[in-house]
This record gives structure tokens, C-alpha cells and sequence, in this order.
């Protein structure tokens, strides 16, 4: 059986950008990366099936301060890699981006948002409906002329081929002077802890490895409670769909934050590919799903923490929150035939008062689950993403926004896996902050 110093289960943007770092950053030296579908990125991390934002914080008025200084540090490690290593590649669109505050009250709250955010994102401006009117004419065609707007503006929207840049990782891996193996359409059955590390049972192959990362998306945490971890843990998983119009936009225009609610509120944006398609979403639907569009990961949800007693408990009472329950119902009309775009067209009208239902059309097979963290010991939500720590293994489950720290992932699980391997192994932290952080 082949013996890799270090397995990653999972070619999403988790486990290709970790398997980037590893072949650039550190001395390891043979790595083996294991995919189920015959693609890579066939996931959440495939074009269609997310926002394409890199998200910096600064128009996401859902996170606060102390998020949102995070999230720009790892997020412009991302947009360094884009602009550098995949300059040539298509991998991004650069456009201006806003958040758009509409009526007295949102006006105010943003007006205030500005002051706390200013100092951390300095190029973020304040503009009124005239320059708003320059760069989005579609945003104030249409609209009531007493009705107030406000959008905080910048001109460093990337959106990216979040599919495509896994690509990128993958392809820049194998170039790396490293023994890289990749082998897709090998779905990972089993991970048996053995006296020297792991062996790693998948369909038609088997390796052994001294450290596994499992970057399975919503998979990981089964195989983590298989092997004893994260038995206090569940999944909400969240589905997101999109509706696309034709050229309603330029850029990305973000809306503001649906109160008590941890989900970015609709927004719009240029599809990176074909930026003349303009996707409105995601919505948020809860479905027992672990896979958009793959009914056969019902049985894996079920397998979660989130059949047992107290996992039962802890979905119920976050949905049974009215703020949720309303906001959860309300998300489920949105997929009705015939009443679903004329439901979720009050959204798009927002942001483009003129759209009509005749304008907008639910992109089919598209889109993503976000797996929400549930903890089912406190009985709650936790938006943050989870990562498991065992004895020479980790295990990625990466809500939004993963894509956009992928890198920064990758670079605290390298230094890990390091630690891991021990005397001798190292990652080279001067070349990685002088390439990514500069
Ligand atoms: C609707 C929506 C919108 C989003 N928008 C944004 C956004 O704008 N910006 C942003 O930064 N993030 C966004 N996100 C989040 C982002 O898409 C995810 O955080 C990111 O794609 C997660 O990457 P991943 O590699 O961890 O998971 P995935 O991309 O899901 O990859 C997991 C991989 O593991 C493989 N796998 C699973 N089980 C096995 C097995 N048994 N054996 C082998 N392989 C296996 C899967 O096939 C898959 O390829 C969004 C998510 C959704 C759903």
C-alpha cells in the first residue's frame, strides 16, 4: 500500500488550496489528494454553486468588526494568489461593489456602520443616489424619488471562479517540486487509525498517510464522529438558489443585514463568467440534505449528530425561533412554482426597483448547502466554521465565507500538519508571507 506523508480528502477550494500550500510552503514530501466525483470543485466550490464574492467584510453588514478585520486579512491573501500566481488564468472579474441602504431607517444604520468600518477598509466611500445613479442606473430607475439610498462603494470587488482557482491550486501543486498524487472519483469509505498513522480505504484504492485532512464540506463531520470526534456537533444544512435576470448590473450590490438574522440578505451580482447574467440570491432554505440536488445524502444527514435526542432539540428550538421560522418559511415559498419569483421579485425590487417577474427565472441545478454548525450541547447556531483538531488528523467543515479564506485555512492547517509530522518538517513562513501577505 502506497504511504503518503500527508492525505486530503476533499478537492473543493478546502483541500486544494491546502494541498497549494503544502507543495509551495513546506517540505513534505509526497502528498496524495482523494476526490469522489470525477471533477474537481463539484461542490460548494463549482462556479454555480456560490456568490463568487471574495468577501473583505466590507459590505457584508452581517459581520461585525472583529469578523470583518479577519476575513480582509485572509481574504487578500486570496486576491494576492488571483492577481500573482493566476494572473493568466481567468480566475477573477474586478469590479466596483456596494452595499445599498435603502429608506430613512437602513440610511441611518449605515451611516453609522461607516463611522465604526471606516478606519479598517479606508477606500470604502460614502455616495448618494446621483453617483449611485452613475455606476448602478438600474438601482434608481424606477424608484419612488422621496425614497432616502446610501451605498457604501469600493472599486476592489473581485468576483471569482472559486471552481476554476481550485483548478489553479491543483495544476500549481503538481508543479511544485513535490510527489503530488491526485486521484478523483475515488470516494473515501473509511479512515482506520492505525499504529504509524491512517489507512485511508476509498473506492478502487487505498493508501496509508501519517496525517489526514478531510476537507469533505459537510462529510467531514461524519467521518470525524466515525473516529470519535465532534460528537457534540450538528448540521443545519441551508441551501442557497439563485435567480438570474440580464444585465441589471456592473457590479456586486450587497443589501443590508435582515435583522436578528445571521445570513447576508439578498444580493446581485454579475456572474463572473458572463457577467451580463445577473444572479440574485442566495436564498436560504433548510433542507436534509447534505448535497445540493443529490437526495442520496438524506441517509448522510441522518447520520449527523442531528438525529440524536439532543440534536433533534437543538434544530427545533433554532427554528422555532419566529424571526427564524418566518424567515425559513419565507425562503421555501421562494422555490414555488409560478408564486416563488413573484414572492422573492420584492427583493430583487430592492435593488432594482423595475425588475419584473417576467425579467428574473430560478437558475436551474445551481447553487449550494451551506452546512450551518449547529452545537447541540448549547442548543445553538454557531455561523462560524469548524474545524476539528485529533490526534494527526483534521477535519474542515467550511460555511460561507470558506471560499474566500481558503488560503488562510490552508495556511493554519499547514502549520499543523507540520507539528504534526515533527522533528524536521517545517513551513517556510518568510516565502509564504512574502508571496501571499504582501
Ligand atoms: C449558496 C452559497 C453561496 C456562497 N457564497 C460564497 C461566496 O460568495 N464567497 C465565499 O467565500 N464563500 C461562499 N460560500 C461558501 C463556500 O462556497 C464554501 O465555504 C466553500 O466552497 C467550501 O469549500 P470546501 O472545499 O470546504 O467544500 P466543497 O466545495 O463542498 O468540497 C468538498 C469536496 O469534498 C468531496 N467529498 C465529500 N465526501 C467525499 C468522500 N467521501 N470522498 C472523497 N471526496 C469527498 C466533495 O465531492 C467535494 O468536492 C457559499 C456557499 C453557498 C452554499
Amino acid at each position: 500500500m502506497k504511504k503518503y506523508d500527508v492525505a486530503i480528502i476533499g478537492a473543493g477550494i478546502t483541500g486544494t488550496s491546502l494541498l497549494y500550500v503544502l507543495s509551495r510552503y513546506t517540505n513534505v514530501k509526497n502528498l496524495v489528494l482523494l476526490e469522489k466525483y470525477p471533477e474537481i470543485a463539484a461542490v460548494n466550490s463549482g462556479r454555480n454553486n456560490n456568490s463568487q464574492t471574495l468577501h473583505f467584510g466590507d459590505i457584508e453588514t452581517n459581520y461585525s468588526l472583529e469578523k470583518a478585520a479577519k476575513v480582509k486579512a485572509a481574504a487578500e491573501m486570496t486576491a494576492n494568489y488571483v492577481e500573482t500566481v493566476g494572473k493568466e488564468e481567468e480566475l477573477f472579474n474586478k469590479t466596483h461593489k456596494m452595499v445599498l441602504a435603502v429608506g430613512e431607517h437602513e440610511v441611518a444604520e449605515l451611516e453609522k456602520r461607516y463611522e465604526e468600518f471606516k478606519d479598517l477598509f479606508p477606500k470604502l466611500c460614502k455616495i448618494g443616489k446621483e453617483e449611485i445613479a452613475e455606476l448602478e442606473p438600474n438601482i434608481v430607475n424606477g424608484r419612488d424619488p422621496e425614497e432616502k439610498l446610501l451605498a457604501l462603494c469600493t472599486e476592489d470587488g473581485y468576483a471569482i471562479d472559486f471552481g476554476k482557482l481550485s483548478g489553479s491550486f491543483v495544476k500549481h501543486a503538481h508543479e511544485s517540486d513535490k510527489k503530488v498524487d491526485v486521484f478523483l472519483h475515488h470516494k473515501l469509505k473509511e479512515i482506520r487509525k492505525t499504529k504509524k498513522g491512517y489507512q485511508i480505504i476509498a473506492e478502487g484504492k487505498k493508501v496509508e498517510a501519517s496525517v489526514v485532512v478531510v476537507c469533505a464540506g459537510s462529510h467531514s463531520l461524519i467521518f470525524a464522529q466515525k473516529l470519535g470526534y465532534g460528537k457534540e456537533l450538528g448540521l443545519l444544512p441551508v441551501a442557497g438558489s439563485f435567480y438570474i435576470g440580464k444585465n441589471m448590473l456592473n457590479g456586486k450590490v450587497y443589501t443590508m443585514q435582515l435583522k436578528k438574522l445571521p445570513f447576508a440578505a439578498i444580493h446581485g451580482d454579475p456572474d463572473v463568467k458572463n457577467p451580463a447574467e445577473t444572479r440574485f440570491g442566495p436564498t436560504a432554505k433548510v433542507l436534509p440534505l447534505l448535497e445540493r440536488h443529490h437526495y442520496n445524502t438524506v441517509p448522510d444527514f441522518i447520520r449527523t449528530s442531528a438525529f440524536t435526542i439532543d440534536g433533534i432539540i437543538s434544530l427545533m428550538k433554532i427554528i422555532a425561533d419566529p424571526t427564524y421560522f418566518r424567515f425559513v418559511l419565507k425562503n421555501f415559498s421562494y422555490d414555488l412554482p409560478f408564486f416563488g419569483k413573484r414572492i422573492f421579485l420584492k427583493d430583487v425590487q430592492k435593488i432594482v426597483p423595475s425588475a419584473r417577474a417576467k425579467d428574473i427565472h430560478l437558475g436551474k441545478g445551481i447553487g449550494g448547502i451551506r452546512p450551518q454548525i449547529v452545537d447541540t450541547k448549547n442548543k445553538k447556531m454557531n455561523m462560524d466554521e469548524a474545524k476539528i483538531i485529533g490526534d494527526n488528523i483534521i477535519f474542515n467543515i467550511t460555511p460561507s465565507p470558506g471560499a474566500s479564506v481558503c488560503l488562510k485555512n490552508a495556511e493554519n492547517d499547514a502549520r499543523k500538519v507540520v507539528e504534526f509530522l515533527g522533528k524536521g518538517f517545517k513551513l517556510d513562513e518568510k516565502r509564504l508571507k512574502e508571496e501571499l501577505k504582501e
